[in-house]
C-alpha cells in the first residue's frame, strides 16, 4: 500500500504566513459569529486557534454547548455531520468536504442494511452498535453509537441475551470483546492509520529506550495492543500521560498529530511516534498521520469562515441518526 503525501500546507496552496492567517481567522471568528472545534488529529497550529479541542466524544458534547450561530469543525466529515445533527439550527462548516475517513468508508449504509436484513431473515434479532466513525446514513441504521471513550459502558448496557453486531472497526471490536467478555459479530472494517504501525519497529524502539512505555489507541490491531502498556481513546491517553509527574518516554501508537496535545498537557515527557510499516515504494512512514485530517489547513479554515462554505446540510436520514446520537452520547 502506498501512503498519500501528508503536509500541513497542500501543494496547491500558495505559502501564506501562518501568523497572518491566525490573525485573519481570529477576526473572522468574531465577524461571522463562529466557534472553532478541532480534533486532536489536526495540525497543532489549528488546535491552538480552536475554542475547543478533543476527541470525538468530547467534541460532540462541546458542540451542543456552543453559543455562536456557526460552528466550524476542523476534523473529518462524519464529525462535522454529528455536530450538525446535534445542532440542527446552527450553520456547520467543514474546511474541506473531502476530509473523509477510511474507517467510515469501510461500512457503506447499503451494505450494512443488506447484512442486517440477512440476519433478520435468519431469525437473529441483533443490536447494532456503531463506532462514531461512521456516516450519518449508517448511524440511522444503528441502535447505539459509541466512541472509544464510552464503548465499554454502552456495550455493558445491552441485555446479555441479545446478540451484538459491532461496526465498523474490527480491531476496536475485538478489543471490546476482550474487556467486556461479550462475543460480538464484527464488521471487517479498519482505519488505514492505526493498521499501519510496525510491531517490529515498535519493539525495537522500546528495547532501545529503556523505561519507555507504549500507549496505543484501541483502533490498532491486536498484535500492537498486546504489547501496549496502556490502551485508550485519545482523551484517555492524554489523561494517562498527565498522571505521571516524573519525566517519561512514551511511544505513541496513534496519529502523530496527537503528540501536540500530549506535549501541551504534559510537557515534562518525551513522546516518540511508533513508526509505520514499509510501504510498497520501500519507504517507512516514520510519522503516522491521517491524510484526511491533514486536509485541514489554516488557509482552508480561513477560507471556510470567509465564504461560509463548505457547509453540512440537513439530510432526511439525520432525524433517525439524531435520536440514536442523543441517546448514546448526551443522555
Ligand atoms: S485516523 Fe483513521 S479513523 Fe481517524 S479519521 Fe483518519 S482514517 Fe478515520
Amino acid at each position: 500500500m502506498s501512503l498519500p503525501v501528508v503536509s500541513s500546507q497542500t501543494a496547491d496552496e500558495a505559502y501564506e504566513d501562518p501568523l497572518d492567517l491566525i490573525e485573519e481567522i481570529d477576526r473572522l471568528k468574531i465577524e461571522k459569529d463562529a466557534t472553532i472545534l478541532a480534533h486532536f488529529y489536526v495540525d497543532g497550529d489549528i488546535q491552538d486557534i480552536a475554542d475547543f479541542t478533543g476527541d470525538s466524544l468530547k467534541l460532540a458534547r462541546d458542540a451542543v454547548n456552543v453559543t455562536t450561530s456557526t460552528i466550524l469543525f476542523s476534523g473529518v466529515h462524519f464529525m462535522a455531520e454529528s455536530a450538525k445533527i446535534l445542532n440542527p439550527e446552527k450553520k456547520v462548516l467543514i474546511p474541506d468536504l473531502l476530509a473523509g475517513c477510511s474507517l467510515a468508508e469501510s461500512c457503506p449504509a447499503d451494505k450494512l442494511a443488506e447484512f442486517q436484513q440477512r440476519l433478520r431473515g435468519e431469525g437473529r434479532d441483533v443490536v447494532t452498535v456503531a463506532y462514531i466513525n461512521t456516516s450519518a446514513a449508517v448511524k440511522s441504521l444503528c441502535d447505539w453509537i459509541v466512541t472509544s471513550g464510552n464503548a465499554r459502558e454502552i456495550i455493558d448496557r445491552v441485555p446479555a441475551d441479545r446478540e451484538i453486531l459491532f461496526v465498523p472497526d474490527q480491531h476496536l471490536g475485538r478489543y471490546l470483546e476482550e474487556v467486556s467478555g461479550r462475543k460480538m459479530i464484527l464488521w471487517p472494517g479498519a482505519c488505514m492509520v492505526h493498521e499501519i504501525f510496525s510491531l517490529q519497529d515498535m519493539l525495537r524502539a522500546k528495547r532501545n529506550t529503556p523505561g519507555s512505555m507504549v500507549i496505543a489507541h484501541p483502533e490498532c490491531p491486536h498484535n500492537i495492543l498486546e504489547h501496549a502498556d496502556f490502551i485508550g481513546g485519545t482523551e484517555k491517553l492524554r489523561r494517562h500521560v498527565m498522571s505521571f509527574e516524573e519525566p517519561q518516554t512514551f511511544l505513541v501508537a496513534t496519529d502523530a498529530a496527537m503528540i501536540h496535545a500530549f506535549e501541551k498537557s504534559a510537557p515534562q515527557h518525551t513522546f516518540v511516534p511508533v513508526p509505520g510499516i514499509m510501504t510498497d515504494s520501500g519507504e517507512t512512514c516514520a510519522c503516522n498521520r491521517c491524510p484526511h485530517m491533514a486536509r485541514n489547513t489554516l488557509a482552508k479554515v480561513r477560507d471556510c469562515l470567509k465564504n461560509g462554505e463548505p457547509e453540512i446540510h440537513w439530510q432526511p436520514y439525520f432525524d433517525k441518526a439524531q435520536d440514536v446520537l442523543q441517546r448514546s452520547l448526551l443522555d
